[in-house]
């Protein structure tokens, strides 16, 4: 080896050498900021909080996709409990009533120009599944309160949520609250239908932008504050703020023929050729991606992370970000975070065993990334099943809503108040799975936010919209100081 190639393997040894120790130094040195910011303490005692919840509790109001099977009752009944139990509202905000039940108030700014913000939040709720009513541990609309847990359908899905963004307006307003910016809380009433083509927010929203109607920023449901403990690696509370949702497909594959006896078949049935198009699009699962926003919150999330080894990979995301989207995309549940997702979920065909099908369906449902149009998935479908025989129709579809930036002063208000005064908590924006009434604000506002800064566990998580939901008690001065401090503050600049 001559001079010239030593030196030019010295520098290579450098580089390298150089490159591993910018790796670990990051995954030594880089964390999160902490806030230091306390709530005040509530000077409402909590426990009339928890009756008002208890109460909202037990009012079933219960929204069905046969609007003709409502009781519309209950919510007459509900709003009667809202007029009684949050006078102030009623008398110092403007109150109107949208399509029969969806409610809102306006309260508004001294300063006409600034943009007013919106609080939404959903009174109707899921039905108990029939046959399950037995298996709670208190009735499903008794709204008991046992210390620990207040239960009921809704405790978590959403009235706490209401009750606790009610509570935090009217402790505003008996103490004078007169903001700069006007204050809108709007409450659907039908949100829990998947895709409705009456949404009482989507009426809410036209409203807003027929009345030429911007928003500042809207804050709905989503999010959530969970403890993440896996020893050795991760001990901290993470509380995600939604910034995305996914789009909603659903897909109709259907396939005409003669149809006979199963005797004299052809080649392929009705159902062999949907059952080809079918395995056509397993096979063909979108591309993972990681969006900026999963990015981000990895990033975040990484500098969190104790163990050192992992640390080198989770403090670098810069360079591992292809690694990671790859490895995601073979998890199903995290692959749902980095690509759009379809599952064949519902079949049909002939109705006895020697009977050749005139017709087969199969339906699909697709949950699609933001920037994934409705159209764009279903050329795509066409095109992957290539087969002019098997024929598409759309049955319900919602357009993915537009990403909200984190870098907005609304995003790094939520931030701050969510991870307040706590060295504990770490907070990232991520991706809402499900449809919250906020996609539908869209055209009027750029700043919607999804958050739940209740303090729950995954296992109460999973309770949601079945048996035994329930709220702990200890989640709720806590989330109602947030709605306090984050309305007080957004309308104050
Ligand atoms: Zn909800």
């Amino acid at each position: 080896m001559n001079s010239a190639q030593i030196a030019a393997v010295s520098v290579c040894c450098g580089v390298i050498l150089l490159f591993l120790l910018v790796l670990i130094l990051r995954a030594a040195f880089c964390k999160n900021k902490r806030g230091d910011k306390q709530f005040e303490k509530s000077d409402k005692d909590s426990s009339v909080i928890q009756e008002h919840i208890s109460e909202a509790l037990t009012i079933p109001t219960v929204s069905q996709v046969n609007e003709d099977e409502v009781d519309w009752a209950q919510f007459e009944k509900f709003e009667e409990f809202l007029r009684r139990t949050y006078p102030n509202i009623h008398e110092k905000m403007q109150k109107m009533v949208i399509g029969g039940h969806a409610l809102t108030f306006f309260l508004p700014g001294s300063d006409p120009l600034l943009e007013p913000i919106a609080m939404l939040a959903h009174q109707d709720v899921v039905p108990v599944t029939p046959g399950t009513e037995g298996d709670w541990t208190h009735p499903a609309f008794s709204g008991h309160n046992d210390g620990e847990f207040i239960w009921g359908r809704g405790a978590l899905d959403m009235k706490n949520h209401l009750i606790a963004v009610m509570e935090a307006v009217e402790s505003l307003l008996v103490k004078g609250f007169a903001p700069k910016r006007g204050l809108y809380i709007l409450l659907g009433c039908n949100e829990e239908i998947v895709a409705s083509e009456n949404s009482s927010a989507a009426k809410i929203a036209a409203f807003l932008k027929n009345s030429g109607v911007r928003l500042k920023c809207v804050l709905d449901e989503g999010g959530g504050v969970i403890p993440l403990n896996v020893k050795g690696i991760i001990d901290k509370t993470l509380v995600g703020i939604g910034v995305a949702e996914k789009g909603y497909l659903d897909v109709e594959l259907s396939v005409e023929a003669k149809g006979g006896h199963s005797s004299a078949p052809p080649a392929h049935t009705a159902l062999g050729i949907l059952s080809k198009a079918i395995c056509a699009i397993e096979k063909h699962p979108y591309k993972a991606k990681m969006p900026d926003f999963i990015y981000d919150m990895l990033n975040i999330v990484g500098k969190d992370v104790k163990s050192f080894p992992l640390r080198l990979v989770t403090c670098n995301m810069w360079l591992f970000r292809p690694l990671i989207t790859f490895i995601m995309g073979k998890i199903p549940a995290a692959a749902s975070v980095v690509r759009s997702c379809t599952a064949v979920t519902m079949c049909s065909a002939s109705t006895a065993p020697n009977v050749l099908p005139q017709r087969a369906t199969a339906v699909m449902n697709l949950r699609l990334m933001p920037g994934v149009s409705v159209k764009s998935a279903v050329e795509r479908l066409n095109k992957i099943i290539g087969d002019k025989r098997v024929k598409l129709r759309v049955v319900k579809a919602n357009e993915a809503p537009p990403v909200s930036s984190v870098q907005t002063d609304t995003y790094k208000l939520a931030a701050k108040l969510l991870g307040s005064g706590t060295s504990d908590r770490t907070v990232a924006p991520y991706i809402v799975m499900g449809a919250t009434d906020s996609r539908y604000y869209h055209e009027i506002c750029d700043e919607i936010y999804r958050v739940s800064p209740f303090e729950t566990d995954v296992s109460l998580l999973l309770t949601t919209h079945g048996t035994n939901e329930r709220l702990p008690v200890a989640s709720i001065s806590t989330a109602v100081e947030f709605f306090r401090a984050f309305i007080a503050e957004r309308c104050a600049f």
